[in-house]
């Protein structure tokens, strides 16, 4: 209402007055916005010639929610950009990885469970550079041990794979261990949670680029953090996951599946997304 308005108006005509005086403010502070000056255009131009120091005509980055954390007893909510690739509910966005067919995983208590044998399974949907959040948990009935634990895998463009394995007492070859960049380069740290509890995989993650003729032109670059805790900083990945080898680049798409590993233990997923990454304005 407005300040000072007589009594005796209608309480109609008082929230009329009431909106259009808001309108008005809105409209004027939108306009004030619009012609107040923002940083600078005689500063020096930034390395490219397409923007000034502190330019104030660059675009203004989107704005973006940026959800909500996971607590061991919940899953988080992903940012409002993101893909959820698994949100609780089905696989609808996996399928087998051979042949094509519907994931023959499991859904169960909003979790995606691997079903042993049932085969790898890889997103319908294929992606380039990219954020990959995921989450899992390890097999509480302790069987096996070494690569035979809680064995699966994430795979980058369906090739480069970023191990998911128990590491909570369970040694193997470090290359192989959990969040190891898979037969090339252990984690710089374990930060391994027990089986049953979940555990976070954050993937920052930049897809090789190969000349027109297929040679490698720079190799693809991997940032991991593992519950939290950076264990590939910018790591110049030597190629696709290969087992007992050397790993040979071979020329592919700019976009490709996020996969996910059946090593033959039941290991759990869940709050699974991705955000495409591109290079800013
Ligand atoms: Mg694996």
């Amino acid at each position: 209402m407005i300040v000072g308005a007589p009594e005796t108006r209608s309480p109609h005509a008082c929230r009329a007055a009431g909106w259009v005086l808001a309108l008005s403010v809105g409209v004027a502070l939108g306009v004030a916005a619009q012609q107040k000056k923002l940083g600078y255009s005689d500063t020096p131009l930034l390395p490219g010639g397409k923007w000034h120091v502190h330019d104030g005509d660059r675009p203004q980055p989107r704005m973006v929610d940026p959800g909500t954390a996971s607590t061991q007893d919940a899953p988080g909510r992903p940012p409002s950009d993101a893909v959820v690739l698994f949100g609780g509910k089905d696989l609808s966005a996996w399928k087998a990885s051979t042949g094509g067919g519907p994931a023959g995983w499991k859904v169960e208590n909003g979790e995606m469970v691997i079903a042993p044998r049932a085969g790898q399974i890889e997103t319908r949907e294929e992606f380039g550079d990219c954020q990959l959040h995921v989450e899992f948990t390890a097999p509480t009935e302790i069987k096996g041990e070494g690569q035979g634990r809680g064995n699966s895998g994430v795979f980058l463009f369906g090739r480069y794979e970023i191990q998911v394995l128990d590491s909570f007492n369970n040694p193997t070859y470090p290359d192989g261990q959990a969040s190891a960049i898979y037969g090339q380069f252990p984690p710089l740290v374990n930060a391994s949670r027990r089986p049953g509890q979940w555990q976070t995989y954050d993937i920052l993650f930049r897809g090789p680029r190969f000349a027109p003729d297929g040679s490698l032109r720079e190799p693809a670059l991997a940032t991991v953090l593992h519950n939290g805790v950076a264990v590939h900083h910018a790591t110049r990945v030597l190629g696709p996951m290969s087992h007992k080898q050397l790993p040979v680049y071979k020329a592919h798409a700019a976009k490709g599946p996020i996969a996910l590993q059946d090593h033959g233990n039941p290991v759990r997923f869940r709050n699974l997304w991705i955000r495409e990454l591109r290079d800013p304005d």
